[in-house]
This record gives C-alpha cells, sequence and structure tokens, in this order.
C-alpha cells in the first residue's frame, strides 16, 4: 500500500494497512512526518470523545507512534511528482524513481485559496498558512504588525499565534457580516485587543518593494463595497485565511472523477463509504478528500487503511466489516453537529454519486 502524505489521515491509514499485515509505505515531501498537526500548537476544538482540549502536535506525535509501531515505512524529502496505473514517480534530491503498489491512498492535505486585489503580489501578502509555518516550524516571524484577511478559525488561530509569536496584528477583517470561526477563538483575539471587523474586506496592498500600507473596506448586504467606507492600515504583512481545497493534482492525474461541493472546499474527489475513488484500488483521506478536521481526516485514513488491506486479502469480511462499521460510526458522530451539518450534506451526496457511478 503506498500513501501519498503524512498527515493525521496518511498516518492513521498506514497504521491500519499495516496492523493487517500489508507492507506500507507513506510519502511525503517534507523533512518531518505529521503534515498540518505540527503546525497546530493550540488545543483542538471538536468532539471531546476525539481529541479535543489536545494540542495539535500531541495528537501528531501519537498518530506516528502508532504507525512506526505498526511497522509503517516513512520515506521523507520525497515528492510524488506522478501517478502511472498504482505507481507513484517519486522525486527525491537528485534522482526520480517509480514506487510499485497494489493500492494507492492518497493523503495529501489542502491548499490555500486566494483572493486578488490590487497589490496582492507585493510581498508579504501570503496565506495564513504559511505564516504559521513560519512562526510555529522555522521559528521565524515574517512581519511585525500584521492585517488578517479571514476570520474562520484559521485566521483566527493564526492571529493568536502571531500575537504569541510577538508580533502586533491590527485587525481581522471578514467579508460576511459574521464570524466563521469557534466563539472560543474570537474571545482569545479579542481578549488580546485585536479588532474584529465584520462586513469588511481588503481593498488593495501599498508599497513599493514590499507591503507598507493597506485599505480596507466596508461591505453592504449584497457584498459590495460602501462608498467612502475605506479605513488604511499601517502594516508589513498580510495574511489571507480566506479558505483551503483538496489537492486534487495527483487524484486527477490518476483519472479519479471529481465533483463540486462549495461546503467541503469547491472541487472533491468522488468517493464511496470505504474511501475508494472512482478508481479502483485508489482511495482518498482527510482533506484531500473534502475539508473538514483532523478528527474527521484520522477516521478517514483508518477505513481507506482497512478497505486496502481487505482488497489485498489481509482481512476477512467479518474483520473488516467490523472495523469499517466502527470506524463510520465515528464519523458520523463527528459530523453530528450544527456545525458538521452542511459538510454531512456534502459526504453523504459524494458517497450516493460514488454508489451511482459503481452501479450500486
Ligand atoms: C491553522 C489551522 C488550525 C487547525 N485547527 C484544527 C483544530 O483545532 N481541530 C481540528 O480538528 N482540525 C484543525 N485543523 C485542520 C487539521 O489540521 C487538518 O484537517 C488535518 O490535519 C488534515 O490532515 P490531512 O492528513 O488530511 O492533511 P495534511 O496534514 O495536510 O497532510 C498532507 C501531507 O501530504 C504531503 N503531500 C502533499 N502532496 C504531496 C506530494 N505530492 N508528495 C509528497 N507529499 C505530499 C503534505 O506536505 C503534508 O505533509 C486546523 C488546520 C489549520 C491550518
Amino acid at each position: 500500500v503506498a500513501i501519498v502524505g503524512s498527515g493525521a489521515s496518511g498516518l492513521a491509514a498506514g497504521t491500519e494497512a499495516s496492523r493487517a499485515g500489508a507492507h506500507v509505505i507513506v510519502v511525503d515531501e517534507n523533512m518531518m512526518p505529521g503534515g498540518q498537526l505540527f503546525k497546530q500548537i493550540h488545543k483542538f476544538f471538536g468532539s471531546y470523545k476525539h481529541y479535543a482540549g489536545i494540542r495539535g502536535y500531541e495528537i501528531g506525535k501519537e498518530l506516528l507512534e502508532e504507525a512506526k509501531k505498526s511497522g509503517v515505512e516513512i520515506l521523507l524529502n520525497s515528492y510524488v511528482c506522478g501517478v502511472n496505473g498504482r505507481n507513484l514517480a517519486v522525486a527525491e534530491v537528485g534522482s526520480v524513481r517509480w514506487l510499485k503498489s497494489k493500492q494507492i491512498i492518497f493523503a495529501c492535505g489542502a491548499s490555500e485559496k486566494l483572493i486578488s486585489f490590487p497589490g496582492w503580489t507585493l510581498p508579504m501578502v501570503m496565506c495564513a498558512g504559511a505564516a504559521q509555518t513560519m512562526v510555529n516550524v522555522h521559528r521565524v516571524l515574517p512581519g511585525r504588525r500584521f492585517l488578517m484577511v479571514g476570520a474562520g478559525n484559521i485566521g483566527l488561530i493564526v492571529a493568536y499565534q502571531l500575537l504569541q509569536a510577538g508580533a502586533e496584528v491590527v485587525a481581522i477583517v471578514e467579508a460576511l457580516p459574521h464570524i466563521g470561526g469557534y466563539d472560543v477563538h474570537a474571545s482569545k483575539v479579542r481578549r488580546a485587543g485585536v479588532p474584529i471587523m465584520t462586513s469588511h474586506t481588503i481593498k488593495e496592498a501599498h508599497g513599493k518593494d514590499r507591503v507598507e500600507e493597506a485599505t480596507v473596506v466596508a461591505l453592504d448586504d449584497e457584498m459590495k463595497p460602501v462608498p467612502n467606507s475605506e479605513s488604511k492600515f499601517d502594516v508589513d504583512a498580510i495574511c489571507l485565511a480566506v479558505g483551503l481545497k483538496p489537492n486534487l493534482e495527483l487524484l486527477l492525474s490518476a483519472g479519479c472523477k471529481t465533483m463540486f461541493l462549495p461546503a467541503i472546499g469547491g472541487r472533491v474527489p468522488i468517493h464511496d463509504e470505504n474511501m475508494e475513488t472512482t478508481i479502483n484500488d485508489v482511495y482518498v483521506a482527510g482533506d484531500a478528500a473534502g475539508i473538514e478536521e483532523a478528527s474527521t481526516a484520522i477516521e478517514q485514513g483508518r477505513l481507506a487503511g482497512v478497505a486496502a488491506a481487505y482488497k489485498l486479502g489481509y482481512l476477512s469480511k467479518s474483520a473488516a466489516e467490523g472495523m469499517k462499521a466502527t470506524f463510520s460510526e465515528t464519523l458520523s458522530d463527528l459530523r453530528s453537529g450544527p456545525f458538521a451539518e452542511q459538510r454531512k450534506l456534502a459526504k453523504e451526496e459524494l458517497i450516493k454519486t460514488a454508489q451511482r457511478m459503481k452501479g450500486l
């Protein structure tokens, strides 16, 4: 079993397939395994039965430990740059080689969405995840005075982590009339003195060789700029936290079909209840399967790992069915709250479409 990505979903998938007896190789482009989790120094939101209140990097350590114990092999500094059938082209320093497998699990995460505006290509306009990687992984504070665009969980959390790292956040602007992230994160930044300006967006970034100033504008009920409502902020960095989208390139190269479901990130790969895509023996899990949370990424990874191991004959039908039922039940628990309603409906639609396409 070849797995692309050593984040929450890839590690969980690898553990299950390896525990069942399969030879599992997880490939990751980074020098450290763990994906997003090792950047997350905050206590996780979500279900208390499922990691809520535990810091992201601690969850990562636990998953990594579990994967290593089960015998998963992890190939780091290795970038999967192509797919041919069930084989992956893996680029390492100075060479590209083929990794032959019988089952592939794409657990390759997500990328940040962008918005464009005059000045958006100036140095120091960056995605919030990039700023978080610089601060929490590389220990580099990329600016001193930030404007954050987007008050979803990522915008709120990264704004707080920039404050913790010693930067100033002059404001968080949010185009919607309400905050998208959880109250607990919004309250923390507000207590630290950061204003959250709803119904506002960035109009322009100014500067000669890099960001020196930002213009913000109010939006009316139709999301149109309100005339003469501009205000200027003296900043040296602008972070965009305007959503995530699944990394689809490899799935598309493999021939997997997609559909458009805005509630889980836009264009997403069609997959069935076992996380199998429209191509036999090719699975997807985690953010790559639609944007949700680490907890759902883990359970989806476990489902894909068990399904792949079963297909290879390492598990009996009843053992595989039993495990899949447990993971599926946890997944529906995790999607049961009001915050998850839209995601749950989108996932149901994906699965129904996959079943229709497979003639089930
Ligand atoms: C700021 C922030 C805060 C968050 N807070 C929470 C929270 O409180 N609670 C919660 O449940 N979730 C939270 N999340 C979401 C959570 O971190 C993710 O949903 C989860 O970690 C996704 O796991 P994953 O395995 O799908 O992907 P990732 O962790 O992104 O792992 C994918 C891995 O694949 C690698 N990869 C991709 N393409 C290739 C390739 N071609 N070749 C080799 N390697 C490749 C990537 O480098 C990466 O290491 C947060 C996310 C962010 C950004």
